[in-house]
């Protein structure tokens, strides 16, 4: 996540908040008596229900990644939960650039005591079956001066990070002859990136600190290196699962309610995003029989983690029906503190928002952040509130597990999550 800017909600906090309500009215849409039926619809959320959709999908099922058979189960799970709650249910699909890692290694044969712990670049290509052994050639970071200088010609291109995509290093490295190209971090830690799928050559992350002692290596004499990257690519289909609640007085204006429901490679996705997509599922559960004046459209999108194609291919066929908020659910079960973000459009979703949760005691703090599906639908104006739960060191990570999910915390998040949709959509009694 790039581009922090916070406003903390403390005393004067309020003043502000108090100010935003003045100065912005109630949101557009927002029908009479919405406040009425908070507190009976508010009170039956429960963060021990939406748990058992984490343990479900994440403990059960498993790491369910785009485009793979956990995929379709993870995406029955919530077709059934919907259906149950009586939702019109709907299978969006659509197809997505698919991209696994098989294997991935490096070793210099000259050194066997020098351990790497590469990453393949998300859709690099894959080496020769077996892997590829050539020397390795200094090419600084990868610009066409950089590269100018450095004989890359059937050799290993080692470059560091800065100034130029990836994608920009690897064509000039490929241009050069280069039959494969190490990347490392600019700064100790690990590093993951992304090629362009016509990149040719295959291209792998290093840290900062793996990437510096094969630059030493490199730096005293010519040394070899045996690199073995098999990948998978491909066209894929996958889905967004969307459950529609048509609404009673004004149908054809829509708010949708969203959550991310693949996982990364290797990862079971208990917080990233399990939770999200448990806490979409228990806003509504409660919400099945309260009548809305809008249309809410629960959606679990697939393949966010590969570029956020699902949001985006949901955005490009929205249809003529105006859209006039998203709820993005992402990552809502581990750490106390809650943003409610945007990134580069109207925050005036999200600072009704912020209105509703000082009214109901939740302590919150603005941000703007990209990263997940609500960027898609602010590519398209619509106003859109996200909410995230900053502090996992683990997520996209085999230790993102469903121990480290709280319940309390989901139950938080659904009530909030709850009376923005009730705030936006509209109760009707
Ligand atoms: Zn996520």
């Amino acid at each position: 996540m790039t581009l922090r800017r916070c406003i903390a909600f403390g005393p004067t906090a309020a003043g502000i908040l108090a100010a935003a309500a003045v100065l912005a009215p109630a949101w557009p849409g927002a029908v009479a008596g919405a406040a009425a039926a908070l507190p009976d619809v508010l009170s039956q959320v429960s963060g021990r229900r939406a748990y058992e959709h984490v343990l479900a999908l994440s403990q059960r099922i498993g790491p369910h990644v785009a485009g793979t058979p956990e995929d379709r189960t993870s995406g029955e799970y919530i077709a059934r939960r919907l259906t149950d709650d009586g939702y019109v249910v709907e299978w969006q699909e659509f197809q997505f650039p698919f991209f696994a890692v098989r294997a991935v290694a490096l070793t210099v044969p000259a050194s066997p005591s020098v351990a790497l712990h590469p990453h393949a670049m998300l859709y690099s290509p894959s080496t020769a079956d077996g892997g590829i052994t050539a020397e390795l050639a200094d090419a600084g970071i990868g610009r066409p001066e950089d590269i100018r200088g450095a004989p890359l010609a059937g050799k290993i291109a080692l470059i560091q990070r800065g100034s130029i995509l990836f994608r920009e290093k690897a064509k000039n490295a490929a241009d050069a002859g280069a039959v494969a190209v190490l990347i490392y971090n600019s700064t100790p830690g690990d590093l993951f990136g992304v090629v362009s799928r016509d990149t040719g050559i295959p291209v792998v992350a290093l840290s900062g600190a793996e990437g510096l002692q094969l630059l030493d290596l490199a730096h005293s004499g010519p040394v070899r290196v045996h690199l073995n990257v098999q990948t998978e690519t491909g066209q894929r289909a996958t889905w967004n699962i969307i459950g529609t609640k048509p609404g009673t007085r004004d149908p054809h204006r829509v708010l949708v309610v969203g959550a991310h429901r693949d996982t990364v490679e290797g990862a079971p996705g208990a917080n990233d995003n399990t939770s999200g997509v448990a806490t979409a599922l228990e806003v509504a559960e409660v919400l099945r029989r309260a009548p809305l004046a809008l249309t809410v459209r629960f959606t679990f999108f697939g393949a966010e983690e590969s570029g956020l194609y699902g949001s985006d291919y949901y955005v490009q066929h929205m249809g003529p029906d105006p859209v006039v908020g998203m709820v993005n659910l992402d990552m809502e079960g581990v750490g106390d503190r809650l943003e409610l973000a945007w990134d580069r459009g109207s925050d005036a979703l999200v600072r009704s928002a912020a209105r509703i949760a000082d009214r109901l005691g939740i302590p919150v703090t603005m941000q703007r952040s990209p990263g997940s599906d609500h960027q898609s639908f602010e590519r398209a104006g619509v106003p859109v509130v996200f909410l995230f739960r900053p502090d996992d060191p683990y997520y996209d990570t085999p230790k993102d597990t469903v121990d480290r999910v709280e319940p309390r915390l989901l139950e938080v998040s659904a009530r909030l999550a709850t009376a923005i949709v009730l705030e936006v959509a509209g109760a009707r009694r």
